[in-house]
C-alpha cells in the first residue's frame, strides 16, 4: 500500500455548535458555552474553547459539567441553526470540488488532487477554503492537508482552533512518531492496553516493529493495518455523497441595496446560475430557498416547495421572487440575497415527468445558454438585461 500523490484536505469547524450560538448571540462571546441535553441523563454534545478550559469536553455527562463550571452558559442548542451552517459550509466547499465526503454536518474530506491546477497547492487551497468559510459563516475551520484521508484528519486536529497544518509527502512517520498509539484508525481502549502491556505508547513504538510482530499480535488484517496507518499509508478514497443536499449562490453587496430593479436582476442572475449547476450535475430540485440579509445582520430564510422538481431558470426565479415580495418591502434596503434549491432529485426521475405534456421550450432556452455561458464564461449570456450587479466567488 502506498499514497498516491493525492491532495486531500480534512476540514472540521471548531466548536461547531458552540461557536454557532456565540456567532448569533454576540454578549456569548468568551463566554463558556456548553451546548447539549440539560435533563438528568443529558450530555454535552459541544463546549466552547472557554468551557474547555474548566475540562469540559463533548460526551461527557452535563451535570458533570456543571460541577466542572458553574459559571457556564447551558443551551440545548438550535439544530436547525447548526444545519443552516452547515449547508452553507458545504457550498463553500463546493467551490474547490465535488469530491466531499461529509463525516458530520461540520467535518468532511475533500479531495482536491483535480483543483491543484486551477488553485494552487494543497495549502494555498486550504488558506482560501478557511477565507471562504469565513466569509460565508463567520465561523473558523480547522484544516488539514495530507496526501492521505488518516493523514489529512490527523492533521487538521493538531493545531485546533483556527488551524492549518500541511503535512508534506514524505513527512508522515516523523508527524505521526510523538502522538499517543490511540490516534491510529482503530486503536480502542481494548486494544490501546493491550499495546500499553506491551510498552507500545507513541506511534514511533509501532513504527519500531517489524510486520510479523504485528501480525503474530494481532492477526494479519490488523497488523498489516497498524504498520501501513504507522507510517501514515492509507489508500481509502474520499467517497463523494450521491448528490449534493442544497445547490444555491449568494451575492453580499458592497453597499446596500434598495433599487428593487436591481435587486430582481440579481435575483434572477443567482437563479441562473443555480439552474445552471443543477442542469450540469444532472439535478432538479423540489424546494427553493432565499436567503436575505437585511442591515446589518438580521438574516432570513424563507422556502417553498414546489408542485414538482425543476432545474429552469425562470422557474426558480419566480418562486424565489415570490418569497421575496413576502418578505421584503419594496426599497427596503439589502445587504445580501441568496437563491437556493434544496431536495434534490435526480433528472432522469424528473424527466419522466416531462413526458406529461410539461413545458419544455425554457429548457431548451436553458441549455442553449449553458452552452453559450460554458464557451464564453459566465458573465456572456443573460436573458436581455443589464450588466450583472453580483460577484462570483472566489475560485471561480
Ligand atoms: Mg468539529
Amino acid at each position: 500500500m502506498e499514497n498516491m500523490g493525492r491532495v486531500i484536505l480534512h476540514a472540521d469547524m471548531d466548536a461547531f455548535y458552540a461557536s454557532v450560538e456565540q456567532r448569533d448571540r454576540p454578549e456569548l462571546a468568551g463566554q463558556p458555552v456548553i451546548v447539549g441535553g440539560l435533563g438528568k441523563r443529558g450530555v454535552v454534545s459541544t463546549a466552547s474553547y472557554e468551557a474547555r478550559r474548566f475540562g469540559v469536553h463533548s460526551a461527557m455527562p452535563t451535570a458533570q459539567a456543571r460541577r466542572l463550571c458553574p459559571e457556564g452558559v447551558f443551551l440545548t442548542g438550535r439544530m436547525e441553526a447548526y444545519v443552516e451552517a452547515s449547508h452553507q459550509i458545504r457550498e463553500a466547499f463546493l467551490d474547490y470540488t465535488d469530491l466531499i465526503e461529509p463525516l458530520s454536518l461540520d467535518e468532511a474530506f475533500l479531495d482536491v488532487t483535480g483543483s491543484v491546477r486551477l488553485f494552487g497547492d494543497g495549502r494555498s487551497i486550504a488558506e482560501s477554503l478557511r477565507e471562504r468559510v469565513w466569509e460565508s459563516t463567520h465561523l473558523r475551520v480547522s484544516v488539514g492537508v495530507a496526501e492521505s484521508k488518516f493523514m489529512a484528519k490527523v492533521a487538521s486536529d493538531q493545531q485546533k482552533p483556527d488551524g492549518l497544518t500541511v503535512v508534506a509527502p514524505g513527512g508522515e512517520a516523523a508527524f505521526l512518531a510523538p502522538l499517543p498509539v490511540s490516534r491510529l484508525w482503530g486503536v480502542g481502549k481494548v486494544t490501546q492496553n493491550r499495546m500499553q502491556a506491551r510498552g507500545w505508547r507513541t506511534i514511533a513504538d509501532i513504527q519500531e516493529l517489524a510486520r510479523e510482530t504485528l501480525v503474530a499480535e494481532f492477526g494479519a488484517s490488523s497488523g498489516q493495518h497498524y504498520y501501513a496507518l504507522c507510517r501514515g499509508l492509507d489508500d481509502r478514497p474520499v467517497v463523494p455523497e450521491r448528490s449534493p443536499l442544497s445547490v444555491s449562490r449568494e451575492t453580499t453587496f458592497e453597499d446596500d441595496l434598495l433599487s428593487d430593479v436591481q435587486l430582481r436582476a440579481t435575483l434572477l442572475s443567482l437563479s441562473e446560475d443555480v439552474g445552471m449547476r443543477l442542469r450540469r450535475k444532472g439535478l432538479s430540485g423540489e424546494t427553493v430557498r432565499l436567503k436575505i440579509r437585511f442591515p446589518p445582520f438580521r438574516t432570513l430564510t424563507r422556502q417553498a416547495r414546489m408542485q414538482e422538481a425543476s432545474h429552469d431558470d425562470m422557474t426558480i426565479y419566480k418562486t424565489a421572487l415570490e418569497l421575496l415580495e413576502k418578505v421584503r418591502t419594496s426599497g427596503q434596503a439589502v445587504r445580501l440575497i441568496g437563491v437556493g434549491m434544496t431536495d434534490l432529485v435526480a433528472r432522469s426521475e424528473f424527466a419522466q415527468s416531462e413526458l406529461f405534456g410539461n413545458p419544455v421550450e425554457e429548457g431548451r432556452v436553458d441549455q442553449t445558454l449553458d452552452e453559450i455561458r460554458v464557451r464564453f464564461g459566465n458573465t456572456a449570456a443573460g436573458r436581455g438585461r443589464g450588466k450583472r450587479h453580483d460577484e462570483e466567488r472566489p475560485g471561480r
